[in-house]
């Protein structure tokens, strides 16, 4: 047996091909407003979704539309201003993705719920064979920890037990597969596993907010937590709206002013 911790770890995000950018302005007549505007914004992903919303009026500087007599220069008025609207479907064209490790299938069943605008690959327990039960303990077990660590042993000790019950050298992968599938039945809900999840910003405002609430089970908490800092640090106009609340267990509530974009 084996306490861990989960870890957030960012793997990958939105990525501008500037040669595409500088196409679109020209397209629309926008070479100056382009260069300005990437002076004042070099983060591709605020600047994606502002491009998008942008398009919708063609309110890439004045004169393009004649119904456009002035517009937010600034792309903190301007994203202040689409989250103020709730003109949340221009965030959907940023996505980040996360590693989210050592995080047990109690947190991975809550976190599929969330369906719009996320993608998913989790580890599989049909596959993959654990060799010993990783797991995070609780802190409202603390005062428990023995019984706890006491009980995952003994789980690790019959699944161990089950496991000589197969001659797994002479096996077929697939037998292998169906065989460790049924004898996952047997390992806690808590056991450690990993899984990779990709969202839009619009999605992961949504679940920050939902997620961090007070009511929402500890450990997906303590996880978008996480989720919850790394964004306001690497998109600071998209989530500049958040601000956080220190809970008695350690874990913070992350609350927007512009709730549900
Ligand atoms: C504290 C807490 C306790 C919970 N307890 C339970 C529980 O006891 N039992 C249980 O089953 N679940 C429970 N849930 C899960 C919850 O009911 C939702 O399924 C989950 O949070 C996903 O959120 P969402 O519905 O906003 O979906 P998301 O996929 O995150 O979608 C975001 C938004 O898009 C819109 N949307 C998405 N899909 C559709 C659709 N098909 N049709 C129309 N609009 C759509 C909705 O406006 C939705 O809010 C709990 C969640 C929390 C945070």
């Amino acid at each position: 047996m084996n306490l861990v911790e989960p870890v957030v770890i960012k793997l990958a995000e939105t990525k501008l091909d500037e040669d595409g950018v500088k196409r679109l302005a020209k397209h629309y007549g926008a070479v100056d407003w382009l260069n300005r505007a990437r002076q004042l914004q070099q983060n591709d992903s605020e600047f994606l979704i502002e491009l998008a919303g942008r398009a919708c009026y063609r309110s890439f500087g004045v004169g393009l539309n004649p119904n456009v007599t002035k517009i937010r220069d600034n792309p903190k008025d301007y994203l202040t201003n689409v989250l103020e609207k709730g003109d949340g479907s221009i965030l959907e064209h940023s996505t980040v993705t996360f590693a989210f490790l050592n995080v047990s299938r109690v947190f991975t069943h809550e976190i599929v719920r969330h369906r719009a605008g996320t993608a998913m690959s989790q580890e599989s327990l049909r596959y993959v064979r654990p060799r010993e039960v990783s797991l995070w303990m609780p802190p409202d077990l603390q005062t428990a920890s023995d019984r706890f660590s006491e009980a995952v042993k003994e789980i690790e000790k019959r699944y161990h037990d089950l496991e000589t019950q197969f001659d797994w050298d002479k096996m077929t992968f697939e037998q292998k597969k169906r065989v460790t599938s049924a004898m996952r039945r047997i390992l806690p809900d808590g056991i450690a596993t990993n899984l990779i999840w990709t969202a839009n910003h619009r999605t992961i405002r949504w679940v920050v907010e939902m997620r961090t609430h007070p009511s929402a089970e500890v450990e997906i908490r303590k996880v978008f937590g996480k989720v919850a800092e790394i964004c306001m640090r690497d998109y600071p106009l998209l989530y500049g709206d958040f601000t956080s609340k220190k809970l008695d267990d350690g874990t913070a509530q992350y609350i927007p002013k512009f709730s549900k974009v």
